[in-house]
C-alpha cells in the first residue's frame, strides 16, 4: 500500500519569513516523519488574477507536483499571498491526494484584520492550516468534530476554535497513510 515518508516544505517567495525552524519542529513532532525545507521558490506564473488582486490555488499545486522527486513525498507550499480557488472567495489552503498542498499567510495575521498583531496565535494559525492541509493529503476529510483539525474552517474563529491536534479518529486515520518507521 502506498505511503508518505517524508515532508517537504516549500517557500514560495517567502525568503524572509521567521518562523521556519518552529515550523519544521512542530511538524516532525506532530507527524513523527522527517521534515525539512526546500530552497526559496518564485511564485507560479499566471497564479495572479489582477481582476481580483488575488492568486488561483491550483497552478502552486501544478508547481509542487513538478519539483516533487519522491512518491512517499509531501510537498508543503507557503506563500504570504492571499489565495482563491473554484467559487470561493478565498481559502486558507488547498491539498490535493497526489500529495501536494498549499497554505496562504496572508489571512492568518491578525494585522490582515486591523487587529494587534500576536505571534502565539499567528503561528498556531499557521500550523493548524498546515496540518490540516497535509492530513487531506493523507486521504483525511472533514471531521465533525470541531475541536479536530480536520473540521472545516469557515472562518479564523473555526480555525482558533479547532486548533492543530487530530481527534483519536483522524489521529488513526493519518498515522495508517505515513509509512511504518
Ligand atoms: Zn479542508
Ligand atoms: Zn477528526
Amino acid at each position: 500500500m502506498h505511503c508518505f515518508a517524508k515532508i517537504t516544505i516549500v517557500p514560495f517567495a517567502l525568503a524572509e519569513w521567521p518562523w521556519k525552524d518552529e515550523l519544521e519542529l512542530a511538524l516532525e513532532e506532530i507527524f513523527g516523519i522527517e521534515v525539512s525545507w526546500h530552497a526559496d521558490v518564485p511564485l507560479p506564473p499566471g497564479a495572479f488574477d489582477p481582476a481580483r488582486g488575488q492568486y488561483r490555488g491550483t497552478p502552486f499545486l501544478e508547481a509542487l507536483m513538478r519539483l516533487r522527486r519522491d512518491p512517499k513525498e509531501i510537498m508543503l507550499g507557503v506563500t504570504a499571498e492571499d489565495l482563491y480557488d473554484g467559487g470561493l472567495n478565498f481559502i486558507f489552503g488547498l491539498a490535493s491526494p497526489a500529495g501536494v498542498c498549499v497554505i496562504s499567510l496572508k489571512r492568518l495575521d491578525n494585522r490582515f484584520y486591523g487587529l494587534p498583531q500576536d505571534d502565539t496565535l499567528y503561528f498556531k494559525r499557521v500550523l493548524t492550516e498546515a496540518v490540516h492541509e497535509i492530513g487531506h493529503v493523507l486521504g483525511l476529510p472533514h471531521c465533525p468534530n470541531p475541536h479536530c483539525v480536520m473540521h472545516f474552517s469557515n472562518s479564523l474563529a473555526d480555525t482558533d476554535q479547532k486548533g492543530y491536534r487530530f481527534c483519536p479518529d483522524c489521529a488513526a486515520k493519518a498515522k495508517a497513510a505515513l509509512c511504518p518507521k
